[in-house]
């Protein structure tokens, strides 16, 4: 299967038009066929599943589990998530508790506090508290993603998060319970897929409903989020990844060519695009790429997500970092020389990586930052999961007498002017000509 080539000018129009949709393919169509025993878009496979568990709790929950997932859903005791971590090498401990520090260390310089103004009108401020309880989602579908557990988790209790419940497809990975325990969850359920957002969203007998879901998930979980929105919170869509890389002349065509494929190998539905005004370096990563996936192990995965993004050649950089602010990709990676000089030209990315040094695959586990990042265009208008995604912020007025009187007789004439007489009324009952 070759690698799609193209000219910008053939996928300006593609780039400007993005939004959360899926091209289904022939397997996850079979997949739906062979469950709900009729064609339906994911969608529709969404709805029903969620109305279902919305409806029909635990039981229902169960049903979706064993039909998709093969088990019932069950929820982990701590106690065995304890021992998976007491298990581990001590060398993925160290791993794991390094990015868990670093994760720690980089959220909190996140500023979280609110403000208290004294002003001639009184006391005004904002103050910011935590959300009760969330739920983070952890994919393990197709990987056990037990990083991501950290990438959630953390952010949570750094925020305060009182209780912090943690879903991920049965049967869950002994890495996955390893690094709830490392991240201090509260709560492991073994529920995954568009069930899971359901169960977390309504409740069950035994799944507690939440105040917001967050977390990456395949294009089921992402359209569950998107369903159960209202019913819950959610940070924002974070479906199947995309990396935009933008590089020079200088670029090593294996590490480019390395990074396109760590996206690749997550989901067939991955995007992995290359810009370049180079076309020797498009072709050398081209060639880099047949010879790297020709060892990969999960080549299949990343063949079929190939597909979806491709090579670019763009007519200078100032160009393609346009058409990539157009694109707005959940990671932009700049491999250019003086890549700094750039940033400046950035406006729509989850994330951005600068220079060779900076990998995206190490954003993925330790440089510091959430990997919870926007997709399908979403970073048009958000970021990357922060801990302000766990804080609500709360403005809070304590006027004085002589202020209220005086905003009170402003307020009753902009009321009348929206024809809200009730609302001009108790403006009226704060201003000293009030006889009431
Ligand atoms: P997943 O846990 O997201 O999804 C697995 C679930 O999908 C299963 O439990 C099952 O219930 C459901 N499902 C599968 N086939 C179905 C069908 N035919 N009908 C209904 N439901 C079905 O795991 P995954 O599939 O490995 O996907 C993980 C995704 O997360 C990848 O796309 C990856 O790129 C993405 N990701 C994104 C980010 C980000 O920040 N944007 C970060 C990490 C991972």
């Amino acid at each position: 299967m070759e690698i799609p080539r193209y000219e910008a000018k053939e996928v300006r129009g593609r780039f400007a038009a993005r939004r959360l949709q899926f091209a289904l393919s022939e397997r996850v169509r079979a997949g739906i066929r062979s469950v709900f025993g009729e064609e339906l878009t994911a969608e529709e496979a969404v709805r029903r599943i969620v109305a279902d568990v919305a409806a029909g709790g635990q039981q229902a929950l169960d049903e979706w589990s064993l039909k998709l997932d093969r088990h019932a859903t069950y929820e982990v005791p701590k106690r065995e998530w304890r021992e998976a971590y007491d298990d581990l090498s001590t060398e993925l401990r160290e791993a794991l508790g390094i990015a868990r520090e670093r994760l720690e260390k980089f959220h909190r310089k996140e500023p979280k506090g609110g403000f208290l103004a004294a002003t001639s009108s009184g006391m005004l401020a904002q103050i910011v508290r935590p959300i009760r309880r969330v739920g983070a989602y952890v994919p393990g579908g197709s990987a056990p993603l037990l990083s991501t557990v950290l990438h959630t988790v953390v952010l949570a209790r750094v925020a305060g998060v009182q209780e912090v419940i943690v879903a991920t497809p049965p049967p869950v990975h002994p890495g996955v319970m390893a690094a709830a325990w490392a991240a201090g969850a509260d709560r492991l359920f073994a529920m995954g897929g568009a069930q899971a957002v359901a169960a977390l969203a309504y409740g069950t007998e035994q799944v507690p409903r939440v105040d917001k879901i967050v977390g990456p998930g395949n294009l089921f979980v992402t359209l569950a989020k998107k369903e159960v929105y209202g019913v819950v919170g959610i940070d924002g869509l974070a479906g199947p990844t995309e990396t935009l890389i933008v590089a020079d002349a200088g670029a090593d065509p294996a590490t480019v060519a390395a990074d396109l494929l760590a996206q690749a190998e997550h989901d067939p539905a991955a995007e992995p695009w290359l810009l370049s005004p180079d076309p020797g370096l498009l072709d050398a990563v081209a060639a880099e790429l047949e010879r790297q996936l020709a060892t990969l192990p999960r080549a299949e995965i990343a063949r079929a997500a190939l597909q979806n993004g491709g090579l670019v050649r763009v007519r200078d950089l100032a160009s393609a970092l346009e058409l990539a602010d157009l694109y707005a990709p959940e990671h932009l990676c700049l491999s250019v020389e003086r890549p700094t000089d750039w940033l400046g030209y950035v406006n729509n990315a989850g994330g951005v990586f600068l220079g060779e040094h900076s990998g995206e695959a190490i954003g993925d586990y330790l440089a510091g930052p959430s990997h919870v990042m926007p997709t399908s265009g979403s970073a048009r208008w958000t970021g990357a999961l922060a801990v302000r995604d766990f804080l609500k912020i709360v403005p809070v007025v304590a006027l004085s007498a002589a202020a209220a009187a005086e905003l009170s007789a402003l307020g009753a004439r902009l009321a009348r002017e929206e024809e809200l007489e009730a609302h001009a009324r108790s403006l009226e009952q704060r201003t000293p000509t009030s006889d009431a």
